[in-house]
Order: structure tokens, then C-alpha cells, then sequence
């Protein structure tokens, strides 16, 4: 058993939050009972993923999405009472990392996504630092973009989008978890010949066409579902916690 604060410590020197410029409050978000013996772990605050949380008899709950993000109006209202007010009447603190948890160079979504896909990072890109470039660990290239698309399909179970642009071997490849297809641009610059994010937005699929960089979207839930349970698990390990992850199933 360790205290909040403890907790709190250990994910801040892990994950280092000051470094970045966020979109939302990175560490302690809602603060529950002051000791903690087990920790579940997930991708989002979701009302579902709290639920399950209360079920497993949390005390701490770690995630990548947390509840507060800049633009939101303030009020207590509707979905955001409902996940406070089961958080509040459990007593479960809620720790989320947003852009730290992306970026952390072993346990994070982006090292972590990579190690599942079989990439090895080499360099990184893009708006602080937070895209990685790499090569197939094995030194061997996807022989076409739809090589490419059957392993993320098969590693990540679910359906890909895919956009065409470069039509011969793959080698060098960029990517970056969750909602990253604003990274693309960074990705053609930086030399890649695909691009792996979680979303595709509508501009992305031309930029691909015309700049011959294909763009594999993968789903922003998919791509992010590795670095909680990364981070969550080591933290509790080292001081000695309960640690379960909890998958709350997205098809976006
Ligand atoms: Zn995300």
C-alpha cells in the first residue's frame, strides 16, 4: 500500500508532464482516498471503464484520456456528473497523462505501439518531438501498402483505412498514436514512406495521393491501447501495487 502522493511522484518522474504543452491538466485529477493498493488501468475515462473500475474494487484509476480538456465549458452536467459523481461516491483518485504518456521512450503509446508492430524507432518528429520514425526491427520492408495493412489489421485486430502514395516497398516509416493525422505533413517532410496514426481526416487522404506517402488510419483507441497498462504496470510493480488493465472496446 503506498500513498496518493506517493503515487502521484511516481508517475510524474516517471512520465515528466512539465516537459509539455498539453490540452488538458497531466497527473492527480480527481482526488480519492489517500492510501492505494490496486490500480486499474484503461485507455479513457469512460463511465464504463469507472464502472468496471468500482467492480474490481479499485482505489486509483490510470488512464491516457482524462476528464478535463481545454475548451470545455466547466459545467457539471449530464455524462460529466455521472463519471464524478461514481469517482467521488468510491472514493477513486484519477490520475491521466495525456502527451507525456504518448511520448514516455519505452513505456509510452508510441514506443508501444512500435515494439507491437515490430518497428524499431530510430528518430523522432514533428510538434515536440512526439512521432517517431522507424524501420521494420527484423531490417526487412512490407512489399506493398496492402502488405503493410494485413500486419496492422492482424496485429491490431481491427479494419484499417488505408491511402495509397507510395506503390513500391515500404521501409522507413512514420507514426504516432490516437488523433495524430495533423502529424502527416511532419511525416512526408520527414522523409517517411508511410504514415501509421490512429485517425484520417478528410485532407490527408490527397496529401497522401500527391506527396506518394501512404497513410494507414488504425483506429485512435487501437493505437492507444498499449501505453496505460505499460506505464500503470511498471508504476505498480515498482512500489509494489495490484495492477489490472481494463479494455473498454472502441471502434473509433
Ligand atoms: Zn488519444
Amino acid at each position: 500500500m503506498v500513498s496518493q502522493q506517493q503515487l502521484l511522484q511516481a508517475f510524474d518522474s516517471l512520465l515528466q508532464p512539465e516537459r509539455f504543452k498539453d490540452y488538458g491538466p497531466n497527473g492527480l485529477q480527481v482526488e480519492g482516498k489517500q492510501e492505494v493498493r490496486r490500480i486499474v488501468s484503461g485507455v479513457t475515462a469512460s463511465r464504463a471503464l469507472i464502472e468496471a473500475a468500482i467492480a474490481e474494487r479499485a482505489d486509483a484509476v490510470f488512464v491516457h484520456h482524462g476528464l478535463f480538456w481545454r475548451g470545455q465549458d466547466g459545467r457539471v452536467t449530464g455524462w460529466m456528473k455521472h463519471r464524478l459523481a461514481l469517482l467521488l461516491a468510491h472514493d477513486i483518485s484519477l490520475f491521466a497523462y495525456h502527451l507525456p504518456l504518448d511520448a514516455h521512450p519505452e513505456l509510452g503509446n508510441n514506443a508501444q505501439l512500435g515494439r507491437k508492430l515490430g518497428l524499431d524507432g530510430s528518430g523522432c518528429f514533428g510538434e515536440q518531438n512526439l512521432g517517431w520514425l522507424g524501420q521494420r526491427a527484423d531490417g526487412a520492408s512490407f512489399a506493398s501498402g496492402l502488405e503493410l495493412e494485413i500486419h496492422l489489421k492482424n496485429v491490431l485486430n481491427r479494419p484499417i483505412a488505408r491511402v495509397d502514395g507510395c506503390f513500391g516497398a515500404i521501409k522507413n516509416i512514420a507514426w504516432c498514436t490516437g488523433g495524430a493525422q495533423g502529424y502527416f505533413e511532419a511525416a512526408i517532410a520527414a522523409g517517411a514512406q508511410a504514415f501509421i496514426t490512429g485517425e484520417i481526416s478528410e485532407p490527408q487522404a490527397h496529401y497522401a495521393r500527391e506527396c506518394g506517402v501512404s497513410f494507414f488510419a488504425c483506429g485512435h483507441h487501437a493505437s492507444e491501447r498499449y501505453g496505460a497498462p505499460a506505464v500503470a504496470g511498471h508504476v505498480a510493480n515498482q512500489l509494489g501495487l495490484e495492477h489490472l488493465f481494463i479494455e473498454i472496446d472502441n471502434p473509433a
